[in-house]
């Protein structure tokens, strides 16, 4: 199937057509973003800088450049200059390291922060108490060039949804309560990114305003 009817079925079975479609591009070609850039998409997601700093290069400007993958400290600077969302934000460290390069090429930059919901020991992400920690720390309200716009979260990788939905909606009441607080300045939530290929429906169902789908558009993913 082309990446056309790829993205034609995919919209089709949005439950909710208003969220976000991510299209998460890594490891694919320029070729194959272009196709998806010419139907219309404009937001894509990668996980490596290196891969998204050559792909950025050559694609036209006005796309979106989601970093959806674990950014390392020393590595922010070479996407700050474009970087649209930054979604699995997990330390004071890495966000103050954001901060940094953003006011050093006059942006804010707009960030989500990771939560971890899964049950498995490999994924990042802050727990809730961890999350609580960075939102009331006085050093977060100093970080005049970033912006929190919202959660991320990965869900379990199993095909039994009950255990994904409720990882969802804990996700969900996360966001929730805090959105109740009060909250610092440069805090403005308002996105919630869960969802991939395996579960954007039920991810919608739970509130998702973005999914960040790759295989379903592009097919499966071949690392070299
Ligand atoms: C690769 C990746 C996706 C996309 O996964 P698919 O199953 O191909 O849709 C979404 N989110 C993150 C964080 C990823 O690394």
């Amino acid at each position: 199937m082309s990446i056309k009817e790829n993205l034609q079925l995919l919209k089709n079975t949005f439950v909710n057509p208003e969220c976000l479609l991510v299209a998460v591009s890594k490891t694919h070609p320029v070729e194959a973003i272009g196709q998806a850039y010419e139907l219309g998409i404009r937001d894509f997601g990668e996980n490596k800088v290196q891969e998204l700093e050559e792909k950025q290069q050559v694609l036209p400007k006005d796309i979106r450049w989601h970093f959806i993958g674990h950014l390392q400290t020393n590595k922010v600077k070479y996407i700050a200059p474009f970087i649209y969302l930054i979604h699995g934000v997990d330390s004071l460290k890495l966000l103050t390291e954001i901060n940094k390069q953003a006011e050093k090429v006059d942006r804010i930059i707009q960030c989500l922060l990771q939560v971890y919901i899964a049950k498995e020991e490999s994924k990042f992400g802050l727990d809730e108490k961890e999350l609580e920690e960075l939102v009331q720390s006085e050093a977060v309200k100093s970080l005049t060039h970033v912006k929190i716009v919202g959660l991320m979260g990965m869900a379990t990788f199993t095909d039994k949804e009950d255990v994904v939905r409720q990882e969802f909606r804990n996700l969900k009441s996360i966001f929730d309560k805090l959105k109740t607080k009060k909250l610092p300045p440069n805090f403005d939530l308002r996105e919630i990114s869960i969802g991939m290929t395996g579960d954007y429906t039920i991810a919608q169902e739970e509130g998702s305003t973005m999914v960040r789908i790759g295989t379903a558009i592009f097919g499966e993913r071949e690392y070299k």
